[in-house]
């Protein structure tokens, strides 16, 4: 699909929790309840600003991320979702997504999030052993994930996501083959399994720094992601991203557009967004960001609104390199050849043949005539190929 062509999808970043994660680096802050109305406000009027900066938007995924939206009521989010309708024209076969925690979704919430338009629900479950659910510090427990789920699929949500987290200190192969057998039961429609990371100013990395954890096991943590390959294959789910498999029909549309490195303009304190040729970032800070929003007036010319912190305009080769590096995240797809020489009037593989061609040579890349896309065993080594093309 052409850049200029390609309707857009929608980035809301909530930035409030309960309880900060051990292993959570995300632009999260606990205890700022108060803030939550002030941030709604807010984020409205910054939808409102980037509706008006450019006329008869066409936007087909809105995702409510962050964070935690499910600390938002259904009015709140409702707000939100006018918001959108009144200054954006929104697909109506949208793919409208929020992430949760198992915790706030009672019966009555789940019913009410689906009335206003959530068509798909992301539930964090994060582990179903509780030694690692208390390691990472969540609130929530297994029966509760279980619950949720339940309530979910009796409030009408077809389209359910779960996350695993892996390589965490200590973990076995057979409390992670206990962890997903457990969310396989579920038979959620999307699954995401991420690698624990030790990210910066977290303290699962601080414990495993001063010894009081062991450091993850990369080899291990390799051999988790071939199991759960085999174990979700033989289930009927398909990879089509490093990390994310899914039932036939029900990929994310929504992180599609990043992988295919189309336009996703990011509201809300610390959001990411690209259109237009500019990638940005926003205010961290909720109470900077409520502050800019309150004080805001004028014209804002697309894609920018106040809340804009960081922003650079994309050159040719930039935009080239990062369509081709999220593009061999797409197991399934690959970089489509068609679209990217549309796009760019290049074919990819006359870009990088010598590199495409070493790494077919080991067997980490396939190239045909419709697309590049990485092996079985290049999605292991894939880091090492992004590194090659950067
Ligand atoms: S709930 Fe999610 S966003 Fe919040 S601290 Fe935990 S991992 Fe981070």
């Amino acid at each position: 699909m052409a850049f200029s062509n390609s309707p857009l999808s929608l980035y809301l970043h909530v930035p409030f929790c309960s309880i900060k994660c051990t292993y959570c680096a995300f632009n999260t802050y606990i205890n700022l309840d108060h803030l939550i109305e002030p941030f709604v406000q807010a984020l409205v009027k910054e939808i409102e600003i980037l509706g008006e900066s450019k006329a008869a938007q066409v936007v087909h995924t809105i995702y409510l991320g962050g964070g935690t939206p499910s600390l938002l009521s259904s009015e709140q989010i409702a707000r939100i979702l006018n918001a959108i309708h009144l200054k954006f024209v929104v697909l109506p076969d949208a793919e409208i997504s929020m992430e949760s925690n198992p915790r706030d979704l009672t019966p009555e919430y789940m019913e009410a999030i689906r009335d206003i338009g959530i068509n798909r629900l992301s539930i964090g479950m994060q582990s179903a052993n509780a030694h690692e659910l208390e390691l990472f510090a969540r609130r929530h427990d297994n029966e509760q994930v279980s619950e949720a789920v339940v309530a979910a699929r009796s409030g009408g949500f077809t389209n359910l996501n779960l996350d695993l987290i892996y390589g965490i200190p200590a973990q076995t192969l057979d409390g992670w083959e206990t962890s997903l057998k457990q969310m396989l039961a579920h038979q959620p429609e999307h699954i995401s399994l991420y690698a624990l990371g030790l990210e910066d100013g977290t303290s699962m990395k601080a414990w495993v720094e001063s010894g009081k954890l062991p450091a993850p096991n990369d080899d291990l943590a390799a051999d988790m992601y071939e199991i759960a390959s085999d174990i979700l294959e033989a289930d009927g789910y398909r990879q089509y991203e490093i990390s994310n498999w899914s039932k036939p029909g029900y990929e994310c549309r929504h992180n599609l557009q990043y992988w295919r490195n189309l336009p996703y303009p990011g509201l809300g304190p610390g959001a990411h967004g690209l259109a237009d040729g500019i990638r940005y970032s926003t205010i961290l800070s909720p109470q900077r960001y409520i502050r800019a929003l309150q004080e805001a007036t004028g014209h804002f010319e697309f894609p920018r609104t106040p809340a804009i912190d960081q922003s650079i305009i994309l050159t040719r080769e930039t935009e080239i390199a990062d369509t081709l590096l999220m593009g061999l995240r797409l197991t399934e797809e690959g970089i489509n050849r068609a679209n990217f020489a549309e796009r760019f009037g290049v074919d990819p593989v006359d870009l990088h043949r010598l590199l495409f061609e070493k790494f077919v040579g080991y067997g980490l890349l396939e190239i045909n005539r419709e697309r590049v896309r990485v092996t079985r065993q290049g999605r292991l080594l894939s880091n090492m190929i992004f590194r090659e093309l950067v």
